[in-house]
């Protein structure tokens, strides 16, 4: 478990996500330091500024922009840095220049910080975890991306917002792809610990597939819907990266949906994609195997063949 008096953060890119992330996390008090990277330095200067000057109303911090040199000794390093996509841009151009991005940043984190953990948040998220892991030379578990952990928290508050309960008290999970070909897991969505179909007439409700499915593509199309009227999307996954960050240094072993390397789960290796994971101090502890029923279990897959193809794609230009 991390030291309580000394628990270092890094942070790549202190955009909208990584900002909302440092705030987060200094409201939470749950680190002692946070360093703040960015190419733009003036724009790391600024966000120090102004996080330093609310911490006569915070838990003490010490908070600095700094070099990547400065990485060391961080628990985790946070990476949200990403270039935002240029009129006429096709999404594989901004896939090539985020990877060029990362292709840099990361050797340098690595070298900088061999024992620590780095978590992605840029988008494509699980593409840019894979080409992470292929450049830092980090072992598996310690190249986390942040997946379908927001997916999840979005699918876990609209099954509680229909089912009127707590999302904290929903158990359902969206796998695989960050995107538009991630799947819900309908086989083990629960409530208190009662399944779904149960736990409607409990609720003197129906059990409506249709409204699930309806449900699912509200999940689905989620971003979609917040660009369109406010250009980005940010509180949630800031809350999302403390959330992941919390686990790593409370040791807390939290069963989360994070984008890890496959090893052969489902038939799927050779990428980054999410299902359940345990977290904790050494990262992605445990990927949990889901008894996944036919279609789930080929919807994972064909989410898995296009990250590949993707890649590829990626890999041709
Ligand atoms: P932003 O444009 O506000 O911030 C990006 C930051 O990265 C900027 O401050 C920029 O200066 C910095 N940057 C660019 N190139 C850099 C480099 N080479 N080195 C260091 N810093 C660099 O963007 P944002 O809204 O904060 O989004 C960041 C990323 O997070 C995007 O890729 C976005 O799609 C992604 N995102 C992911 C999720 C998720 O669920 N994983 C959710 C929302 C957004």
């Amino acid at each position: 478990m991390a030291n309580g008096r000394a628990r270092k953060v890094s942070l790549v890119g202190t955009g909208l996500v990584g900002s909302s992330f440092a705030y987060a996390l200094m409201i939470r008090g749950l680190a002692s330091e946070l360093v703040l990277i960015d190419v733009n330095t003036e724009k790391a200067v600024g966000e120090m500024m102004d996080f330093n000057h609310g911490l006569s109303f915070t838990r003490p911090m010490h908070i600095h922009s700094g070099t990547y040199a400065d990485c060391a000794g961080s628990h985790v390093v946070v990476i949200a840095a990403g270039a935002s996509q240029k009129p006429g841009e096709t999404r594989l151009d901004l896939l090539a220049r985020n990877a060029a991005i990362f292709r840099q940043i990361v050797p340098q984190v690595a070298r900088a910080n061999p024992d620590g953990i780095i978590l992605i948040a840029t988008n494509p998220v699980d593409i840019l975890t894979f080409v992470s892991l292929g450049v830092s030379g980090l072992p598996p578990s310690h190249v986390i991306g942040s997946g379908t952990i927001l997916d999840t928290s979005r699918f876990r508050f609209l099954l509680g917002s229909y089912y009127g309960v707590d999302a904290r008290s929903v158990h359902a999970y969206i796998i695989g792809e960050h995107g538009d070909s991630e799947i819900p897991v309908w086989s083990h969505a629960s409530i208190g610990g009662v399944r779904l179909q149960e736990f409607a007439p409990l609720k003197s409700k129906e059990y409506v597939q249709s409204d699930m499915d309806a449900l699912f593509v509200q999940v689905r199309d989620a971003a979609y819907e917040i660009i369109k009227r406010k250009g980005s999307t940010y509180y949630a996954i800031g809350l999302g990266l403390l959330s992941i960050v919390e686990a790593i240094l409370g040791d807390y072993r939290r069963v989360m949906s994070v984008s890890t390397l496959m090893t052969g789960q489902h038939g799927v290796d050779g990428m980054c994609l999410s299902l359940p994971c345990v977290v904790g101090a050494d990262g992605v502890e445990e990927i949990l195997a889901l008894n996944l029923d036919p279609t789930e279990e080929s919807g994972f897959r064909a989410s898995a063949e296009k990250l590949k193809s993707t890649l590829r794609s990626l890999a041709a230009g």
